[in-house]
């Protein structure tokens, strides 16, 4: 199977309220540029050097998702050009990023990732740690971020019981949280679902998928 048919066979089956981020990490641009062909304008990178290398070589029109875990002091290299960043997980990056908006006169959107897996690899805030930031005075004076949701990534099982669990658990932060607004932070987008669960994620709510290697092949 190409790249343009595994895109076209998982585009098919999304909801059409449902966006799609390429997850194209570790691939070379030849690989993204078919995506593209194929009409793919949104693509996920986990490391800012990369990402940044191919934001270089590739159209203007594309929108890069940062997905992974970001270093505070790497936030100056995708701050010109970055659409979203998925993988917020405290106050300290927030500050960060918003300094570095400012130089460049934008308004950097972002989510904050939250803690639902079993295990201790994965990053994220729990719903106290959500709450004690988007309450804060410190929070609520950054001008050059806005929050438009929550991302999260349920445990690396093929237990679809667990999953469902961790993505319904997500989706109830989600809907708890929904009413608060302010003007930087406005909760419209659930980031959660990969290749392998995208599908009880979308059953679970998710508005973002983030799926990389039934795109683009095994890494
Ligand atoms: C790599 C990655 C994905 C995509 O994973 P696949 O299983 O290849 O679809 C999604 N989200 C994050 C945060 C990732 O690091």
């Amino acid at each position: 199977m190409s790249i343009k048919n595994n895109l076209q066979l998982i585009k098919d089956s999304l909801p059409e309220h449902v966006h799609l981020v390429a997850v194209s990490k570790t691939k070379p641009v030849s690989d993204l540029m078919q995506a593209y062909e194929a009409g793919q304008r949104i693509f996920g990178e986990n490391k800012i050097q990369e990402m940044t290398d191919k934001w270089e070589q590739m159209p203007r029109d594309i929108q890069w998702h940062m997905i992974g875990h970001v270093q505070t002091n790497k936030v100056k290299y995708m701050a010109p050009y970055v659409s979203l960043i998925h993988g917020v997980d405290s106050l300290k990056l927030l500050k960060e990023i918003d300094r570095q908006a400012k130089r460049y006169r934008r308004i950097i959107p972002c989510l904050l990732q939250i803690y639902i897996a079993k295990e201790e690899t994965k990053f994220g805030l729990s719903q106290a740690e959500l709450m004690e930031i988007i309450h804060s005075d410190d929070f609520k004076a950054l001008q050059n971020i806005k929050v438009i949701g929550l991302m999260g990534m349920a445990s690396f099982t093929d237990n679809k019981d667990i999953i469902r669990n961790e993505f319904t658990e997500l989706k109830h932060i989600f809907d708890y949280i929904q009413p608060y607004q302010l003007d930087n932070c406005h909760f419209q987008q659930l980031s959660m679902g990969m290749s392998g669960d995208y599908k009880i994620a979308i059953e679970c709510g998710s508005t973002i998928v983030r799926i990389g290697s039934s795109i683009f092949g095994h890494r």
